[in-house]
């Protein structure tokens, strides 16, 4: 019989958010507690980074002063505007094209100059990377995320935002980003880009769905 694999805990296992919530204990696995000597203030050190500086500075300030008031399209807006950003890039799936149409025109109306690359662009086959055929079935060509990085990038954006870019081509796309990157949506075909819904559900309908069989939902 296979041997149970040992969970180290972290902080996805910690039942009190001490660190957040000042009230409580830490317990023994605490991150906070793990510390080394010195972590902290490195830490805080990186956070004067003058670029690093200016981006939590202005994204602390727009939580602070839009806390439940702003939708994430006006955060978004909010941010490049504080950051003094003119020129912002779109990387979209073609699938949220109509969003990212929408975004484009809510952005420009706002004064930013736009420049979006759709996810298809370049059209490159499947089969050219050494996709297997059969997957052509979806459609031939290929996301495009290390071409749509590059090409924000020789644009000259300073902010790229990404819309719906499908599992693992973002995380291309984050890879080859050159400069700041944010998210505004995230792609989940079956809960209308609302991954989080998936999660709200796991201990109830989507249980069989997120859940190998013997393994339990509690652990
Ligand atoms: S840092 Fe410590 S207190 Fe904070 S969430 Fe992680 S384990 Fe819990």
């Amino acid at each position: 019989m296979a041997m149970e694999r040992e969970i180290v805990r972290s902080c996805v296992d910690c039942g009190s958010t001490r660190c957040d919530e000042e009230s409580g204990a830490y317990p023994y696995f605490c991150l906070t507690q793990q510390m080394e000597e010195g972590e902290k203030e490195k830490l805080i050190q990186a956070y004067f980074d003058e670029e690093n500086e200016k981006i939590m500075l202005n994204a602390a300030q727009i939580e602070y002063e839009g806390y439940c008031k702003l939708c994430r399209v006006e955060e978004t807006i909010e941010f490049a505007r504080r950051m003094g950003y003119r020129k912002i890039g779109i990387a979209t799936c073609l699938g949220l094209i109509r969003e990212s149409r929408i975004l484009a025109k809510v952005l420009r109306a706002n004064g930013f100059e736009v420049f979006g690359v759709g996810c298809k662009a370049g059209e490159i086959r499947k089969t050219a990377v050494g996709i297997p055929k059969e997957c052509e079935n979806l459609g031939e060509h290929i996301c495009n995320p290390i071409y749509q990085a590059k090409k924000l990038a020789e644009e000259g954006c300073e902010l790229n935002i990404v819309v719906g870019l499908c599992v693992g081509h973002d995380s291309l796309f984050y890879k080859y980003a050159k400069g700041v990157t944010t998210t505004l949506v995230v792609k989940d075909r079956v809960t209308g880009h609302n991954p989080a819904a998936a999660l709200y559900n796991a201990e109830g309908y989507y249980r069989a769905k997120l859940f190998p069989k013997k393994d339990s939902a509690s652990q």
